[in-house]
């Protein structure tokens, strides 16, 4: 359901870590508005941090981004050029949990 996430329009600063088990995934840094109504960001906090899995279903070819950790599913990535990147991590906000800036854990 886009739009309906708390954390779309978060603006703080900090790291977007998996809801399930807490790994870090995403940092405010590299998050920005794509329109789509989903917490999308260029990059990963570290490369092996996520999993990226060939995703068939719907008569799509997607590519699924999951925790590497935990293997909980946590939205798409698409490459379509038009981040600096070259990619748009769209992620459901639902999967993600959000660690301000300097708070303790
Ligand atoms: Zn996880």
């Amino acid at each position: 359901m886009p739009f309906s996430g708390k954390l779309c329009y978060n603006k703080e600063k900090g790291i977007y870590t998996c809801a399930a088990c807490k790994q870090e995934l995403f940092s405010s840094d590299e998050k920005f508005e794509s329109g789509t109504g989903w917490p999308s960001f260029y990059e990963v906090i570290s490369s092996g941090n996520v999993q990226l899995l060939k995703d068939d279903s719907h008569f799509m070819h997607r590519i699924e981004v999951v925790c590497s950790n935990c293997g909980s599913h946590l939205g798409h990535v698409f490459e379509d050029g038009s981040t600096s990147t070259g990619k748009r991590y769209c992620i459901n906000s639902l999967s993600l949990d959000f660690k301000k800036k300097g708070e303790k854990e």
